[in-house]
């Protein structure tokens, strides 16, 4: 199978793919749209980049729309019939978007309740009737003690960026949401990795799931190109100079591992003259959304970050990622790179490596494509 046509899709989802130009389903989509169009649930270690929300979002879709023709129609306030749970409120507003031109064809209608967002918000986001709620799991949890929103009628519960979910403690949460949908809802779940949480939240969970390990889920692309530069500790910064004034189009993401590097880096740049800003933990939410937003319209050039801003975030335009300190770990290095050379595009990765690093990037050899190392 390697067209979007071969998937028994409805028609209204197969014209807004036609429309869109999506004519080859990514990896992930190729196995997980089938497996969910027959109802099974699946575990899809994948993550952002791999085209993991819309192998959720068409089945998912797919199913409500043919409930609605059947007759079956949502009435009832607050009684969605599929929810999507997001750790954070950007990955919302994400899956949102990749969500929203489909549903304008199938008539679906999407609500929102995310953390970060005043509870006034949330109420209002939810009064009506609506068959589709993306949230995250906390305010969620609060919206159901107020009676606001009940997930008695859900059929299809999905767990997106799992992994990053139980890092900030949702474990109990999401376990809890699961058992207030009714018995034989279908789920699915997509982690980038499978940390020892994940595993304990899918023996919970998903006993009878299918696992489906994207390929490329742990290995860089085929459109990255990996660049290591040798550097002596003291001396990134005229590296990183000699690096900014090569020529590149779109945006650049440049990591460092700690706050302090992080606010550091900003105060250097922006003394330059570079148009940047910091997305890090523990800072202003309003601000790192506005920095984020900045940089999405390109209004920045550079974002520069921890590996917060490493996981799932989906900005269109990264075509280079520095890191001016790399990871310790290969996780988070898949993850910060995976910002990059998105859905077939191309992107560079600018390693800034010390001997204390060789261990990591000989470790590379294993996960890059060797073709298009350099
Ligand atoms: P995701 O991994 O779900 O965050 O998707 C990353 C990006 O790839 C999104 O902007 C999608 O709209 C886009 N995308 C997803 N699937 C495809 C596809 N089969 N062909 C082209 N682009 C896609």
């Amino acid at each position: 199978m390697s067209q979007f046509t071969d998937f028994a899709l409805l028609p209204s989802l197969q014209a807004t793919l036609r429309e869109k130009s999506y004519v080859k389903p990514t990896e992930i989509q190729e196995r997980a749209i089938p497996a969910l169009l027959e109802g099974r649930s699946i575990v899809g270690v994948a993550e952002t980049g791999s085209g993991k929300t819309l192998s959720y979002a068409l089945p998912v879709l797919h199913l409500l729309r043919s409930l609605e023709n059947s007759g079956d129609k949502v009435t009832e306030n607050g009684r969605p019939r599929a929810a999507v749970l997001v750790p954070t409120r950007e990955l919302g507003e994400q899956v949102t978007k990749v969500f929203k031109p489909f549903t304008h064809t199938t008539r679906v209608r999407v609500r929102s309740v995310l953390g970060g967002t005043t509870m006034e918000i949330a109420k209002r986001g939810v009064a009506g009737p609506f068959e589709l709620l993306v949230a995250t799991p906390g305010r969620l949890l609060q919206l159901i003690e107020q009676k606001l929103v009940t997930l008695n009628d859900v059929r299809f519960l999905v767990l997106d960026e799992a992994d990053q979910m139980l890092d900030q403690g949702f474990l109990t949460d999401a376990i809890r949401l699961a058992t207030f949908c009714p018995r034989n809802r279908q789920m699915a779940l997509f982690s980038a990795t499978v940390s020892a949480k994940v595993q304990e939240l899918m023996n919970q969970l998903f006993e009878d799931a299918e696992v489906i390990r994207s390929k490329g889920s742990q290995r860089t692309v085929q459109t990255l190109q990996t660049q290591n530069r040798k550097v002596t500790d003291g001396k990134r910064a005229p590296l990183l100079e000699k690096v900014l004034s090569e020529p590149v189009s779109g945006g650049t993401l440049v990591f460092t591992n700690t706050r302090e590097q992080c606010d550091k880096l900003f105060a250097e740049m922006k003394a330059k003259g570079c148009k940047c800003a910091i997305y890090r933990g523990e800072m202003d939410k309003n601000e790192r959304r506005r920095n984020l937003r900045d940089f999405r319209e390109g209004v920045l050039e550079y974002l520069i970050s921890t590996d917060l801003g490493g996981r799932g975030l989906d900005v269109e335009h990264v075509s280079r990622v520095i890191n001016y300190h790399l990871p310790k770990g290969m996780d988070n290095y898949l993850h910060r790179v995976g910002r990059t050379a998105r859905a077939g595009r191309h992107g560079v990765v600018i390693n800034f490596v010390t001997e204390r690093d060789q261990d990591l990037i000989d470790r590379l050899d294993s996960v890059a494509p060797p073709a298009k190392k350099r």
